[in-house]
């Protein structure tokens, strides 16, 4: 092992999603500086290894910081987790991390599991970009303002969000954002109880109420990106000409007519006008 802090990710549930390299390193370090020692033994005693741990959490980052590059100044190597997922996600790391960098010594990181890039993988979003924005307010005043300075964002917008608040998050985020937008509640994501259901946002807390176990665990929501209003106004005229035009002429015809007249795609108008067909059956 290099004399350096390798920053590895660990599992968000099946404890199976680490990689060989980060197997490795935590075997070869000389220090395992985690979160929660007991949690971290978990992982450790898992996969059969025998490390010393130290406590790294956010009421002690500075000072346990401080230990760290103490160590690392004797020619050591270290590893740094976090509970779960990629340290300093939404988890403490990035003081740590900086610390250690301004001391001079080499940061490493061992990519692997984070949830956030989990949900999105399996959730069919197709916009190019997506904002993570980790966990919003925990009071819904200054929970409804955060949703505010976001809903005009065009990226997928990623959120964490505990059980006892999902509830209150999920019926903010349909109140302030357009009904049209879509969510994709991720929960549980790689455990026994995995669900990820994509909904329309309006439909989303009927959704979770109607059974209890929908609340249960932990949670991304994933929310589709803003429609620009100009953007929303085009499609909505050009949706209304390709309707009346549908009802007069053959659909490869009306396609066409419509993409000549508004300037838009051929192909995407012709794939709308056979949705809208297939809708009309
Ligand atoms: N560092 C982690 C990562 O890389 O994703 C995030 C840690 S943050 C303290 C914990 C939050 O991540 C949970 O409240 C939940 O929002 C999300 N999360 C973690 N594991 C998850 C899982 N298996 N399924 C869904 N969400 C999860």
């Amino acid at each position: 092992m290099k004399n350096a802090l390798y920053v590895v990710a660990t599992p968000i549930g099946n404890l199976a999603d680490i990689s060989l390299r980060a197997l490795d390193v935590l075997r070869g370090v000389d220090l395992v500086a985690c979160e929660d020692t007991r949690h971290a033994r978990h992982l450790l005693d898992h996969h059969g290894i025998r490390v010393q741990t130290l406590a790294v959490h956010q009421h002690n980052e500075n000072e346990a910081a401080n230990k760290l590059i103490a160590i690392l100044a004797e020619g050591k190597s270290i590893a740094l987790i976090s509970d779960a997922g990629t340290p300093a996600i939404s988890d403490p790391g990035a003081r740590t991390v900086a610390a250690v960098r301004a001391a001079g010594f080499p940061v490493i990181p061992l990519p692997g599991a984070s949830a956030a890039i989990a949900a999105l993988s399996a959730a069919g979003m197709t916009e190019d970009r997506f904002l993570f924005v980790g966990f919003l307010p925990s009071k819904s005043s200054a929970r409804r303002a955060a949703i505010k300075e976001l809903a005009a964002i065009s990226a997928v917008l990623v959120i964490y969000e505990a059980p006892h608040r999902v509830l209150e998050t999920v019926a903010d985020l349909a109140e302030v954002l357009e009904p049209q937008r879509e969510i994709v509640i991720a929960r549980e994501v790689t455990k026994l109880f995995e669900q990820i259901e994509r909904l329309l946002l309006p439909d989303a807390s009927a959704w979770l109420t109607a059974d209890p176990n929908r609340q249960r665990g932990e949670f991304v929501l994933l929310v589709s990106g803003a429609v620009t209003s100009e953007k929303s106004e085009i499609d909505l005229q050009t949706e209304r000409m390709l309707t009346i035009l549908l009802a007069e002429l053959p659909l490869k015809q009306a396609a066409k007519l419509t993409a000549e007249i508004t300037g838009q795609p051929k192909n995407a108008l012709y794939q709308r006008a056979l949705a809208l067909k297939d809708q009309a059956l």
